[in-house]
């Protein structure tokens, strides 16, 4: 019998019971004594083409009922070698997209001043950049692997310095980042400019679009990012766009073209030995997602992370 927490068998409770937490975990009120929690921020006013990914913290968790606790492909056993909990969602002000993004720095704030790793259910995309200063707070600038159809790095929409095409621009100026390990992967579709994705380049970012990941595996990536990350602290954001729409249609911003789900299982497992420190999934809208598949899908790619975190190698 294991001394940390489980998430309910689906031998002791159907699967469609249950408590409607992340795998069907504990719920805890906050971080106190966790190595890792599960946190849902349920927010959509950042979006700025279809919403619905207020809906998306609380269909992964609907749709996590379906994992179960062992990794079959790596081995690992998350729930034997860390205590993890589902620590419910973040109170943001959805009438008031700033006022969300300080509310969001201040609650992870409070989870890494417990050393917990936060593992976040989103939401859209601009929940990352408040997410990073609270990393930077906590651990000074960290490397960033970066997956999404798009670059995220406007300095404005629509005269809004505060919306999910900006969270890497907002990022930067704030001095969350390693410049030199900095990573995107699946960047693609139509753009404004021939330049969109070169102001990342410029600051010595690695951009590696979805066309240069087609018909290939992306471990051997992965590695040349291990090799390059070294012990640095490493944050991980995983946008479910980065996918083809044919794996995750329920999303605001789809773009044809983009990575399949085995590219993804590839990219977060190969993160597996770095000094992981958080990650995220965003952008899941439930509204489009009327197989679930989606969500579904993210719920796995948030258990993955899970699996490669320091304390499960
Ligand atoms: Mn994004
Ligand atoms: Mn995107």
């Amino acid at each position: 019998m294991s001394v940390f927490n489980q998430p309910l068998g689906g031998n002791d409770m159907i699967r469609t019971g249950g408590p409607a937490t992340f795998m069907r975990l504990p719920v805890q009120k906050g971080a106190e004594g966790l190595d890792a929690c599960f946190i849902g921020i349920p927010m959509d006013t950042g979006t700025s083409n279809r919403p619905g990914t207020r809906l998306g913290p609380r269909q992964i968790r609907d749709e996590s009922r379906m994992l179960r606790p062992f990794n079959m492909a790596t081995g690992s056993a998350p729930f034997d070698r860390m205590q993890v909990a589902d620590i419910g969602d973040v109170p943001i002000n959805t009438f008031d997209l700033k006022k969300s993004v300080d509310i969001i720095t201040e609650y992870y704030k409070g989870v890494l001043a417990y050393d917990a790793i936060p593992l976040t259910l989103g939401g859209d995309h601009t929940l990352t950049w408040p997410i990073l200063r609270a990393m930077r707070d906590r651990f000074g600038p960290v490397a960033l692997v970066h997956v999404d159809a798009h670059a995220d790095i406007n300095d404005e929409m629509f005269g809004e310095k505060v919306a999910h095409g900006c969270p890497f621009r907002r990022a930067w100026e704030d001095g969350c980042l390693i410049n030199d390990k900095v990573f995107q992967i699946g960047l693609r579709g139509t753009g404004y400019s021939p330049d969109d994705f070169n102001w990342a380049r410029e600051k010595g970012w690695q951009v590696i679009q979805a066309e240069e990941c087609w018909h290939k595996s992306l471990s051997p990536l992965m590695e040349e990012i291990r090799a390059k990350f070294g012990n640095a602290p490493v944050y991980l954001t995983y946008d479910i766009d980065s996918l083809d729409p044919a794996y995750a249609p329920g999303t605001g911003t789809v773009e044809v073209g983009g990575l399949t789900s085995v590219q993804g299982l590839e990219i977060i497992r190969g993160m597996a030995g770095l000094n992981i420190v958080g990650g995220d999934l965003v952008e899941v809208s439930p509204p489009y997602d009327p197989t679930g598949n989606t969500a579904l899908t993210g719920a796995n790619f948030l258990y993955e992370m899970l699996c490669t975190l320091p304390k499960c190698q």
